[in-house]
């Protein structure tokens, strides 16, 4: 069994939310962590007090030259990088008819396009060490939602990412897998109108929204050997809202 804390990982959107809830488990694990966001004050104001098992980077994911220049920086520093969390992401709503194209497009290069460039930078080396852990963010949203075309499309386009670099990845000790959370309580969903926020909750098995800390048990559990034959996996994390 190898042990989560001699490992390093990199997440993105670790400002608040699900990628903040996220550093806090990998860190409560003796993970080192490099935490990447696109507001590097609300960023490095959030783990000023995490000593130096967290390294701040300002880094907005959906430009690729910047995104290398950093994981170049992350590898210097670290020598490795074990784990990644594709989380960053945004929601851009507005009925199909009346989407603009900047609203689909910034949804997509922030949620899907991001992905692109953080996972070529660490595959070349988690092929070449025959380890590597990627998580990726997705969902409920992937199977449809009025009002989020652009999101739903996009997060849909992570599952299909997932599964194609789990079958291309898997012989060299490499898992990727998904998560789709449901409704969790984030800044993120108190953006949403009250009759949306009331008919998810109706629609919820358990009757209330998911805590940031439920989401990052899975992606822990994916991060880690617990979960060393799991791959092209999306695990659903929504209270029962869905059920595929
Ligand atoms: P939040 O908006 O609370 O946090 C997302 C973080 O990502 C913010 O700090 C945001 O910065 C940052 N970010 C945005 N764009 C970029 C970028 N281009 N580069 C780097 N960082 C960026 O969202 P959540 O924590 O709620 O969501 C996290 C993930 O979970 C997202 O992928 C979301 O789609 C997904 N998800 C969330 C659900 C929920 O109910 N909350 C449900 C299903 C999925 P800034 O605030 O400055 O934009």
């Amino acid at each position: 069994m190898v042990y989560l804390q001699s490992k390093v990982a990199v997440v993105t959107g670790a400002a608040q939310g699900i990628g903040a809830a996220i550093v806090e488990r990998f860190v409560a694990e003796g993970v080192k962590v490099a935490a990447l966001d696109v507001n590097g004050d609300k960023l490095r104001e959030r783990w000023q007090t995490a000593g130096d098992q967290v390294v701040a980077f300002e880094c907005d994911v959906t430009d690729g030259e910047l995104v290398k220049r950093v994981f170049e920086e992350i590898y210097s520093r670290f020598e490795k990088i074990d784990i990644l969390v594709n989380n960053a992401g945004i929601t851009r709503d507005a009925i199909f008819h009346k989407m603009t194209e900047a609203q689909w497009h910034s949804v997509m290069d922030v949620n899907l396009t991001s992905m692109f460039h953080t996972c070529q930078a660490v595959i070349p080396a988690m092929r070449k060490q025959e380890y590597g852990k990627i998580v990726n963010i997705s969902s409920v949203s992937s199977w449809g939602n009025a009002g989020q075309a652009n999101y739903s499309a996009s997060k849909a386009g992570v599952l299909g990412f997932t599964k194609t670099l789990a079958k291309e990845n898997g012989g060299k000790n490499i898992t990727v897998n998904a998560i789709a959370p449901g409704q969790i309580d984030t800044e993120m969903t108190k953006d949403l109108p009250e009759n949306i926020q009331m008919m998810a909750l109706m629609l919820t098995p358990a009757g209330r929204l998911g805590d940031t800390s439920e989401v990052a048990s899975v992606a822990r559990f994916l991060a880690s050997d617990d979960s060393s034959f799991v791959n092209g996996e999306c695990i659903q994390v929504n209270g029962g809202f869905l059920m595929v």
